[in-house]
């Protein structure tokens, strides 16, 4: 996110945004700030109400400001690589916050590894720190370089010395938007941020447009010419807070949506229907409507437990389904229970549930999940990079449904997910057909080749 806010302690409000795009990563968060040419930063491991105390957000001076939560998908875990990244420039302080992947983060690397050019982080965002530091011309025309080489997914918030931009790679695939508060904006990856300060949707930021706020206020331009839009469907279905907008849709209503796409398609004989909370929840209700069959609670969350999925190690992920999940007996016992998830990734979490809601005393199982079965791998910034993590890319619907233990199992189609989405096209669903949105030949490398090639001193 990023803010610029006259008169105000931009640093103070970016916190209180962060806490709201909390669920985006968890693994550490950042807020840097710019007062008449002077930068500022704060960042560290962990959650935002973990990094950031009163002490630390008062040195956070200025009223230019741009923050992030941390979730890797290129680069370790370690602190070396919390955003954002902040350098200095011959035109003052340049600070970058990145959501997304490059795809071909590796062949830029080694350009500037080539031309003499240090790095001291593993990520792709210190790649694109250099290549905006060394581009001609204002910042203007640099980013609009930038987006010339940088391929993939990113949406940024950058920092200046007199204005903060918001960029949004060619295709779309993360969403950004802006809000108005007061005399000045704010640019956020979802509109979930701007109630936390008391800002307004604007707009969002269009595939290839720039956003730049500052003391003239709002001015937007197309930065490269867009692309087939792809916007990543896993933000619908999972990724976004259910109150946050995009496209005029509450996300809560459109899983909802996918919900009833999801009963119609696979109905089942059953006494109640439950979620995997949080993020099952809305497609549940869904669900239960369509079906007619009764929502309730059949699981309890731990919800000071992070999301197992945006772990970083399998181990970590394990270890804490139990830690977050409790099952509430009185309602499951003696039932035929549909249990509705938003997706299977890995399958890690959804055989101890099936378990523990039949150790519970439910009758049966059934399983139904509001996507379709994840089987390639993600390279716009969902980490789920390799094939062999994901259980649907070696294992068929029938053997999913044996490992999870589950009395049927049954995944949304493709047609359905997209009339849940009201959408024929505009989105990115490779993770569930193979088809990516690049034909790039670097890209093609970058599926070939194991995930080695991002090796580097660091070793992550
Ligand atoms: S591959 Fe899947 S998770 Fe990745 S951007 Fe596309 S829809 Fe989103």
């Amino acid at each position: 996110m990023g803010i610029y806010a006259p008169g105000k302690e931009a640093g103070r409000l970016s916190f209180f945004s962060l806490y709201t795009l909390q669920h985006r990563g968890q693994e550490a968060a950042g807020i840097a700030t710019c007062d008449n040419g002077v930068a500022h930063i704060h960042k560290g491991q962990g959650l935002v109400a973990t990094v950031f105390n009163e002490d630390n957000v008062s040195t956070l001076k200025g009223d230019l400001a741009i923050g992030h939560t941390r979730y890797s998908t290129t680069g370790g875990t370690g602190i070396r690589n919390a955003q954002p990244v902040i350098m200095e420039t011959i035109d003052g302080p340049l600070g970058l916050a990145h959501n997304g992947n490059l795809v071909n983060a590796h062949l830029l690397r080694r350009q500037l590894l080539e031309r003499g050019v240090g790095l001291q982080t593993s990520s792709d965002t210190e790649v694109m720190v250099h290549l905006l530091s060394a581009a001609s011309g204002d910042w203007l025309n640099r980013i609009k370089s930038l987006m010339t080489q940088a391929e993939g997914a990113f949406a940024l918030t950058i920092l200046t010395r007199d204005a903060v931009y918001g960029v949004r790679d060619p295709w779309g695939f993360r969403p950004l938007v802006v809000g108005r508060l007061d005399d000045g904006y704010i640019l956020a990856s979802e509109t979930c941020a701007f109630s936390a300060i008391g800002a307004e949707f604007v707009c969002e930021v269009e595939p290839g447009q720039i956003a730049r706020i500052d003391a003239n206020g709002l001015h937007i331009e197309q930065g490269a010419v867009p692309k087939q839009r792809a916007f990543c469907t896993f933000e619908q279905i999972y990724f976004s807070r259910p109150d946050s907008i995009y496209g005029g849709n509450l996300i809560h209503s459109t899983r909802q949506r996918l919900g009833r796409e999801l009963a119609r398609e696979n109905p089942v004989d059953a006494d109640i229907v439950v979620s995997v909370p949080d993020s099952g929840t809305p497609h549940a209700i869904g669900f239960a409507q369509e079906a007619g069959i009764p929502y309730t609670e059949g699981l309890t969350k731990n919800r000071y437990v992070g999301r197992t999925f945006i772990e970083p190690t399998q181990q970590l992920r394990e270890s804490r389904v139990e830690m977050k999940f409790n099952p509430l007996k009185d309602n499951l016992a003696g039932k035929r229970v549909v249990l509705v998830d938003d997706s299977i990734v890995r399958g890690t979490t959804s055989g101890p549930l099936v378990q523990m809601v039949r150790n519970a005393g439910a009758a049966e199982v059934h399983v139904r999940v509001a996507c379709p079965a994840i089987t390639d791998p993600c390279y716009m910034g969902v980490d789920m990079a390799s094939s062999d993590e994901l259980i649907a890319g070696h294992k068929s619907v029938e053997e999913i449904r044996q490992h999870i233990g589950a009395d049927s199992l049954a995944f949304l189609s493709i047609d359905a997910m997209m009339r849940g989405l009201e959408a024929e096209d505009g989105y990115c669903n490779a993770c569930f057909t193979g088809v990516y949105p690049f034909e790039s030949e670097r890209f093609v490398q970058l599926e070939l080749r194991p995930k080695e090639q991002f090796a580097n001193v660091w070793g992550d």
